[in-house]
């Protein structure tokens, strides 16, 4: 499986003191020498910075078996079933439902709020790249792990940042969360280090950047690839609620897209694990909050499930095909709007992907439609390959005998 050989590039990596002091000269000293220092990689002796994209490319098309447009998703759960690991008794073994979870073959024992296994990695072993966005609290670096060529990216935190923010526990949750997930439209978090002013996250390289910018440049989305994108979307989700994750901040900022263009669902600092399934924190951006964690009169406290990324999910679908935020407004009518589920629906979104939004911004969140069903919506099926949605089907069963569907596209 792709996401073992990524893996098990980074396990074979000698261990080093995890928390080994860094001082900044040092961080510098290995940006500044990047470029030109002589990598013990397979892949090039005298990489560039130029080359790194290149390499990154080839990583990633070499490594990335699955592409996930949803019909690979599908096909990638057919083989898991098919391995025998999505089978009805692991499920049992393994509490939360992790028929589609890598790890849970290979650390069967590692529950979701332990910390991931450490990883000892430290920033020595990575060759800067060039630097891939700034977030509130620091950089993004492409980097190449020395001995292995392995393309990541790089994301440096600042503690003092963090702690004026009040973020610390925002970034422990999104590497305890995320650093368990493992879904080809999950980015993946393969580790963290830290020194004595900032905080590592090693994370899977989103080649085509934010979606967020695709959708600025194209302005809306054509029918056929929102479908896409929201299929994607939900499989993703669908992973993370089985766990017993809600994201809780889905909008096109937090997704990225993998380098074949794939959904990469991103920014789990408002993620929480709640095996109960229900919390009570009001957190998320106004435009995709759903009503029921929205402030009511006469109500102390509000409390919400997993439903809440269902709603956020046809705020996207919305979004992705008309261009905005269907409640969008001054932060009082938006509010307003949520409460009431008032928008309209231009003409120009055809009847099926109307259908969609208008069974996921339903104000009760019982009756929203379910991931399954999403999925299986005539909308989404109208823009997936027929043969493909069989596959989809086929994977549900156990005893399917034809295995060879797994990594040909
Ligand atoms: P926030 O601090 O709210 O999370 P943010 O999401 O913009 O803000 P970062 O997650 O730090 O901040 O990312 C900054 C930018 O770097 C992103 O907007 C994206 O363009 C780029 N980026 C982040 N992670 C990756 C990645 N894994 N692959 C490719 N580009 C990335
Ligand atoms: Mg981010």
């Amino acid at each position: 499986m792709a996401t073992r050989a990524l893996e098990s590039r980074f396990e074979h990596l000698s261990v080093n003191d995890e928390n080994e002091p860094l001082d900044g000269s040092k961080y510098l000293k290995s940006k500044m020498t990047n470029s030109a220092a002589p990598s013990s990689s397979q892949l090039s002796q005298n990489a560039s910075r130029a080359n790194l994209h290149k390499i990154a490319l080839q990583n990633q098309s070499t490594t990335s078996t699955i592409v996930a447009v949803p019909s690979q998703t599908a096909q990638w759960r057919a083989s898991r079933i098919q391995n025998g690991s999505g089978s009805p008794a692991r499920k049992e073994n393994s509490g939360a439902s992790s028929e589609f979870d890598e790890t849970a073959r290979v650390e069967p024992k590692n529950p979701l709020y332990d910390l991931p296994m450490p990883k000892q990695f430290h920033l020595g072993m990575f060759e800067i790249g060039r630097p891939l966005g700034k977030g509130k609290f620091g950089r993004v670096y492409l980097v190449r792990e020395r001995n292995s060529g392995f393309i990541c990216a790089l994301k440096v935190l600042h503690k003092n940042e963090l702690k004026h923010g009040d973020a610390e526990k925002q970034v422990r949750r999104e590497i305890e969360i995320q650093s368990n997930l493992r879904h080809p439209n999950v980015l993946r978090l393969f580790g963290h280090f830290h020194d004595s002013k900032r905080i590592f996250l090693i994370l899977e390289f989103a080649g085509k950047g934010e979606l967020y910018k695709h959708l600025r440049r194209e302005n809306r989305f054509p029918e056929w690839k929102a479908a896409q994108y929201i299929a994607q979307m939900a499989a993703a989700l669908q992973y993370c609620h089985k766990k017993h994750i809600m994201h809780r901040d889905i909008k096109p900022e937090n997704i990225l897209l993998g380098i074949h263009g794939e959904i990469k669902l991103s920014d789990f600092g408002w993620s929480v694990h709640a095996p109960s399934n229900r919390r009570d924190t009001l957190c998320g951006t106004l435009d995709y909050l759903p009503p029921e964690m929205l402030k009511q009169p006469g109500r102390v406290k509000n409390t919400y499930t997993n439903r809440v990324d269902l709603w956020s999910l046809g705020v996207l679908t919305y979004e992705f095909l008309v261009g905005e935020a269907p409640f969008e407004d001054t932060p009082v009518l938006t509010q307003r709007k949520i409460l009431r589920g008032e928008m309209t629906v231009p003409p120009f979104v055809s009847p099926e992907a109307k259908d969609l939004i208008t069974r996921l911004l339903v104000l009760d969140p019982d009756k929203r439609i379910s991931l399954d069903h999403v999925q299986e919506h005539p909308w989404i099926i109208k823009y997936c390959v027929k043969g493909e949605r069989k596959t989809m089907r086929e994977s549900k069963k156990p005893d399917r005998k034809d295995s060879s569907s797994d990594r040909k596209e």
